[in-house]
């Protein structure tokens, strides 16, 4: 057994940033299931949000947030995120993060449904690779310990109050036990819930039914953004080709060359990204086909090597030079808004479980995420996770009046594709009533087992966890709203769900 004032699950950007403020409070362990730069943080291209322009100001980013969110953000949060959002970037480049800069000025991109240029990126398009690398060096300390290729497998709490980790040190199958009064939970998103996504192998959701198991409450778990364009090959990953390729002037086309969007929005391939994605999977049901097209071939004025450096080159990688050939692309799953539910100082409602990060549901995003505001909300909110415990004060978040007892699903899914297969299928891009009660069915019929010491199966469960959790939340919502579309429901329903649902375990 070792203890530690703080065990940190997760190593891309929450995980290390909490790391580094925390190394002052004693000794941080930092338990991660991969490389330590294996995490969606690396996998970020457009940028993070603050409001550090000359015109530009956290009351207009505010409402922007709030206007994305789709009538379920969180003001009082969004409030904070957009408050702090300036300080946080003084802190990154503290600890070593070099954003681009045009004539001695930080660059600030314009991404969609922001009223100002307030993105700022690194490297280019691999704004995640540069914090992922800045913060992985700096974690280098005495006081900060990285156990990598370890899996926390289970919360241990006493009376309500967190006592430490369970964890699986996968080279050697050996179980651990961490003890410790504060964990944070920085396990990052769930995409690999879905048989298309742009998350790497990592992203199975785990801190949600971890969370969940060990008593905390879980918020807008039916809210899951699919981004429209990732690269579609068969022999290639969903690489994620940013929207700033068609803020650049890209347009979408059909494989019969028709630029379709003018039919689907007024803002044509600028649309918000559920209605491009959903205009996508209507294109490619009505022509058979398995992906549309994205062409830059009349971007002349752009240099696309050197404004789209990662894109560009795993495009070139997979024998697709955009400046003369359209990128097949389809929609992928991308980013989850909803998790483990939070206050503004990242409380769970267990007493020393906190959650930061895309596993976190703060409520700054809503029902869809302003886009560059994830990598933001890991900061703003990481570093209040620090102030608090070094406060002192105990106590953990009040509880939601409206939280549902549930009973998690007892059983191991078969495999990562079955679940993948199921939500994509049942609870993807478009869903409805009857797609829904068939992904529970499925769910209820996975075997009843205990999880053998692997990786694989570990996640096969946690994936059954939250599969029944999100079938279920976008079962009850019968509206349209955000990122969860329902053909059965395509309205937003103001009277009866402008809302959030909460889930909690049954004791
Ligand atoms: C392709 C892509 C592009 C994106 N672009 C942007 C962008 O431009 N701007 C923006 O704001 N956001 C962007 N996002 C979203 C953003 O990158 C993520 O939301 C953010 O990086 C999440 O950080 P995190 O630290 O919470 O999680 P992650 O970076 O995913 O880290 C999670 C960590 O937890 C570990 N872990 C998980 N389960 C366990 C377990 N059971 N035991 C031990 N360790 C575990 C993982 O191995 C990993 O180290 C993008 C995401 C992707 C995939």
């Amino acid at each position: 057994m070792t203890s530690a004032p703080l065990v940190i699950i997760g190593s891309g950007i929450s995980g290390l940033f909490v790391a580094l403020e925390a190394r002052k409070l004693g000794p941080v362990i930092v338990l991660t299931k991969g490389s330590i730069d294996d995490c969606n943080t690396r996998w970020a291209q457009g940028g993070i949000a603050a409001a550090v322009g000359p015109l530009d100001s956290p009351e207009q980013h505010l409402a922007d947030t709030i206007a994305a969110g789709d009538g379920l953000v969180d003001e009082a949060a969004a409030r904070v995120l957009c408050a702090e959002a300036p300080a946080r970037i003084r802190d990154l480049v503290d600890y070593g993060v070099a954003f681009d800069s045009l004539g001695g000025e930080v660059a600030l991109g314009r991404e969609a449904a922001h009223s100002h240029s307030r993105i700022l990126h690194a490297g280019g398009d691999r704004t995640g690779a540069e914090i992922e690398t800045a913060l992985t060096a700096a974690v280098a300390d005495p006081s900060i310990t990285v156990l990598d290729h370890t899996l926390a497998t289970r919360l241990l709490v006493e009376r309500g109050r967190i006592k430490g980790v369970e964890a699986l040190a996968l080279q050697t199958g050996d179980v651990e036990t961490y003890e410790t009064s504060n964990v944070l939970l920085a396990t990052g998103g769930a995409g690999r819930m879905f048989t298309y996504t742009t998350n790497p192998d990592v992203a199975t959701g785990d801190g949600i039914a971890l969370g969940l198991d060990a008593g905390a409450e879980i918020a807008d778990i039916e809210f899951y953004q699919f981004h429209p364009t990732a690269l579609h090959l068969s022999d290639a990953p969903p690489f994620l080709i940013s929207e700033a390729v068609r803020g650049e002037g890209a347009v979408l086309r059909n494989p019969v060359g028709e630029a379709f969007m003018s039919r689907y929005h007024p803002l044509k391939d600028l649309a918000p990204r559920d209605v491009v994605a959903r205009a996508i999977v209507t294109e490619m049901r009505s022509g058979g086909w398995d992906s549309v097209l994205l062409d830059c071939t009349g971007l002349k004025s752009v240099d696309l090597a050197a404004r789209f450096p990662a894109i560009y080159a795993f495009c070139k990688g997979v024998g697709i030079d955009m400046r003369s050939n359209p990128i097949p692309v389809a929609p992928a799953a991308h980013y989850l808004m909803g998790g483990v539910r939070t206050d503004v100082w990242g409380r769970t409602t267990v007493e020393g479980l906190y959650a930061c990060g895309e596993v976190a549901c703060t409520g700054v995003h809503g029902a869809n995420r302003l886009a560059s505001n994830s990598l933001m909300e890991t900061v703003v909110f990481g570093k209040r996770v620090v102030e608090h415990i070094e406060s002192g004060e105990r106590g953990a978040a009040a509880p939601s009046p409206r939280a549902v007892t549930v009973k998690p699903p007892p059983g191991v899914a078969p495999s990562h594709t079955a679940v993948q297969d199921m939500m994509w299928r049942c609870a993807g891009i478009e869903r409805d009533g009857a797609g829904l009660r068939e992904g529970i069915a499925t769910v209820a019929s996975w075997e009843n087992a205990k999880p053998l010491a692997t990786r694989a199966s570990h996640e096969c469960r946690q994936m059954a966890v939250l599969a029944a959790l999100m079938l279920n939340a976008a079962l009850e919502r019968t509206e349209s709203r955000g990122g969860h579309y329902r053909n059965d429901f395509p309205d937003r329903d103001d009277q009866h769900w402008k809302r959030q649902q909460v889930w909690k375990r049954e004791p």
